[in-house]
């Protein structure tokens, strides 16, 4: 295998979920409660915007109570030393890659602390709660809503994705479930373009046969384990 330089980490709820974040596919196939449909896609957000607005000041409130855990860290640790290219794509909306200090860093499917206008499409940061009807700063209609990419919206910046994991050596997936599509394809792109691939998730995820490799455990130890022989590697 050629040498490492450019790197591609994709994330998803597993990352966060020793810090405390619940996974999407909690007991039963519902997230905090809630069937995915509920609360996370445009019909849900029409039908009843009370409830989707709720769920995620919750969602938002809730992570005043978490701290970043040992593999953010990690990950930012790998952030300020990698001398080559690095983006690390998640799928996770809360703010514990930043807070952990990772800055080469992309939100692909929104971010709780943000606000989206539903009217002119200007994403504003947010904390606190969001009623429905809040109004945008920019254009002034009442139409703010959780900057949340849902089901059938299109995830934010895929150019800048693409361009990265066809420039990529490696493609390291993280704590995913490999069940959300376009992120569930990322390894494909990555091995077509020649990359090599490492699987780190607590169990086989529907991906895991797609990867060269697949090492399974808890993200607070593969992550960390993982970065500290990439670096001393160099
Ligand atoms: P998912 O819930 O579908 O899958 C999580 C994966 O992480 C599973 O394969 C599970 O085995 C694994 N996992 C659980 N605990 C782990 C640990 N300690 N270490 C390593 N792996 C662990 O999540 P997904 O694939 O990210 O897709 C779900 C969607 O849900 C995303 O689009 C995301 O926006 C949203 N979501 C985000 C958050 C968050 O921001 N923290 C939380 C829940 C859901």
């Amino acid at each position: 295998m050629h040498a490492i330089r450019n790197i591609v980490v994709l994330t998803g709820a597993g990352v966060s979920a020793e810090s405390g974040i619940a996974t999407f596919r909690g007991p039963g196939g519902l997230w905090e409660g809630h069937r995915v449909e509920d609360v996370c896609t445009p019909e849900a957000l029409r039908s009843d915007p009370a409830l989707v607005h709720r769920f995620y000041d919750l969602r938002r409130a809730a992570l005043g109570g978490v701290e970043p855990n040992a593999a953010h860290h990690a990950l930012a640790r790998l952030d300020r030393a990698w001398t080559g290219e690095l983006l690390i794509v998640t799928q996770n909306v809360d703010d514990l890659h930043e807070r952990a200090g990772a800055t080469r860093l992309l939100h692909m499917h929104g971010e709780l602390c943000s606000a989206l206008c539903a009217a002119c499409g200007t994403r504003t940061p947010h904390r606190g709660a969001l009623p429905p009807g809040s109004a945008c700063a920019a254009c002034g209609a009442a139409a703010l809503r959780p900057d949340i990419v849902f089901f059938g919206e299109i995830p934010y910046r895929m150019d800048r994705i693409v361009d990265a994991i066809g420039a990529c050596d490696l493609f390291v997936s993280i704590g995913t479930s490999g069940a959300v599509y376009p992120a569930a394809g990322f390894v494909q792109w990555a091995r077509e373009r020649g990359a090599a691939t490492l699987e780190l998730n607590l169990e086989r995820s529907a991906g895991s046969a797609m990867f060269d490799e697949s090492r399974l455990g808890p993200a607070g130890e593969l992550v960390p384990a993982w970065v500290d022989a990439l670096l001393a590697a160099r």
